[in-house]
């Protein structure tokens, strides 16, 4: 389909600027701020950033934009790794940073309601001084909002055990591409009314409407944590490892793996030499929580016999305090930057039942030896997730450009599929994983998703060029 826009004119921004003030609109060389995210190297400007401070600014952005048919593109922190946030099509930019308040902690219900641009760990520290615990936590967590969390249905390091966003959103307000304001669902933990809008917008990547209010499921946080760190001579023997932990009654509250360049990546990033990787394969680090200690320590005992059966390489390492943990984590939470700060890369985020994570290692090695690249491997193992970093390094362009995208990668996403798995766990589709969607879907399921798209935004306003393949 061909869908032809209009441009920002004069006329047009006068009256943006009379709905949001002069103060709220940019189209200076500041654009440019807004013109990517974490995504490689993509820089799409919008023609002018809005940044409404209230859900009635934004109702009244989008009547406009429909009816002029101009673009509307949603903007969180741009922490995003899928390209969501790109404004390909030029357009309005609308920026969610004004909108950064924690309407309400609601301590008998155990809820919150909070503004899509609030930071996710501004969010977890408040909640937190209650008592309380609001575990999605993505790496960027420092930076990224909550809305884009919810646009991306996030996961994180707790994943494993405490679920993505999606297992924590109660009810959304969300500004419809003709205006139109609606509650998605209701402020109860259970709800079987309707078709449920709420999951709907969860994952819609700005594509279906602009999330103005959130209301969330909070719970008790645990008194206790532990962390086990685990070196292997094999990365094939870490990922077995796993799945048999669980096998072992444990639930692990985190279950990540770094593969030796992801190590070597982190510290060189943080300069500082943690770890002599020399004959390291690859490191678990295997997080337990609860509120008795003694319970933990069982827990611990549990994966010791697991890791035992393995090539180990020294003794684990438990960390006991929050020091010692927060030490631990610093070079895993660093890897996203440490590997995309530093190189030209690109990022799958692929997602298979856990015990099948060796054959997915294996099968990514073996393709970077037939077409040349290195990948650097890490991710949320306990969930079976693994971020996959193709490095450029001495590629020519051709091969970056064309071979890779065209051959090497739907290889890998062809093969994760068979695993049982598929082409994103908590990343999303957005610009750069959409021409992909046909592996993973047939014809009539994107049809489907077309049709969704078709009823919410008649218009095709809303983040348009994203998810959808072409
Ligand atoms: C170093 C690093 C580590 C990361 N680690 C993780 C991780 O562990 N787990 C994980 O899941 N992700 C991770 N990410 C990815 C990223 O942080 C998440 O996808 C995050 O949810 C994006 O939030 P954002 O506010 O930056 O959104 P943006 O990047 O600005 O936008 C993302 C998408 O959401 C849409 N959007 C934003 N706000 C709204 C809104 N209010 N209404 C409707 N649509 C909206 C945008 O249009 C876009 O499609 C990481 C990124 C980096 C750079």
């Amino acid at each position: 389909m061909i869908i032809m826009y209009n441009r920002v004119t004069n006329q047009l921004l006068d009256k943006i600027i009379s709905i949001v003030g002069n103060n709220e609109v940019i189209i200076d060389e500041r654009i440019k701020e807004y013109a990517h995210d974490m995504t490689e190297d993509y820089n799409f400007p919008p023609e002018v950033v809005v940044k409404p401070q209230n859900t009635s600014q934004i109702s009244e952005i989008l009547k406009l934009a429909n009816e002029e048919k101009i673009p509307v593109t949603p903007i969180g922190a741009r922490t995003g790794l899928s390209g969501g946030m790109l404004c390909v099509y030029g357009g309005i930019g609308l920026s969610l940073e004004k909108l950064n308040q924690i309407i309400e902690i609601d301590n008998d219900n155990l809820q919150a309601t909070v503004e899509p641009g609030v930071i996710t760990q501004f969010l977890q520290n408040e909640v937190e001084k209650l008592g309380l615990y609001y575990p999605p936590d993505p790496s960027s967590k420092g930076s990224c909002f909550i809305g884009g969390n919810v646009a991306e249905n996030a996961g994180g390091l707790h994943a494993v055990k405490y679920g993505t966003t999606k297992d924590y959103i109660l009810n959304l307000e969300v500004v419809l591409p003709n205006g139109e304001i609606i509650q998605t669902g209701a402020n109860t933990l259970k709800n079987s009314t309707g078709y449920h809008l709420t999951q709907l917008l969860v994952g819609s990547e700005g594509t279906l409407g602009i999330i103005t209010k959130i209301t969330l499921k909070l719970i008790p946080l645990p008194k206790y944590r532990l962390l086990l760190k685990a070196n292997f001579t094999s990365p094939y023997d870490a990922c077995k490892a796993v799945s048999q932990i669980f096998q072992n009654n444990v639930l692990p509250s985190a279950l990540e793996f770094m593969e030796k360049d992801a190590i070597d990546f982190g510290q060189k990033y943080l300069h500082s030499l943690i770890e002599d990787t020399q004959n390291i394969g690859a490191q678990l680090l295997i997080e337990v929580d609860g509120n008795h200690l003694d319970n933990l320590y069982q827990d611990i005992e549990k994966i010791y016999e697991v890791l035992l059966k393995f090539n180990l390489l020294g003794e684990p390492i438990l960390a006991d305090t929050y020091e010692k943990q927060e030490e631990i984590w610093k070079l895993r939470r660093c890897l996203g930057h440490a590997v995309k700060g530093t190189t030209i890369y690109k990022e799958e985020d692929t997602v298979v039942p856990r015990a099948k994570l060796a054959d997915l290692l294996a099968f990514v090695k073996n393709i970077g030896k037939e077409y040349g690249f290195q990948s650097v491997c890490y991710g949320h193992a306990g969930d079976g997730n693994l971020h996959v970093n193709i490095i450029k390094n001495d590629l020519d362009d051709k091969t970056w450009k064309e071979t890779i995208p065209f051959y090497a990668i739907p290889k890998i996403f062809e093969f994760t599929k068979k695993l049982g798995g598929t082409i994103s766990g908590e990343h999303g589709i957005g610009w750069v994983q959409k021409n992909y969607m046909p592996i993973m879907f047939n014809k009539t399921h994107l049809d489907l998703f077309k049709g969704i798209k078709r009823l919410f935004d008649p218009n095709h306003i809303l983040n348009p060029g994203k998810i959808l393949p072409n």
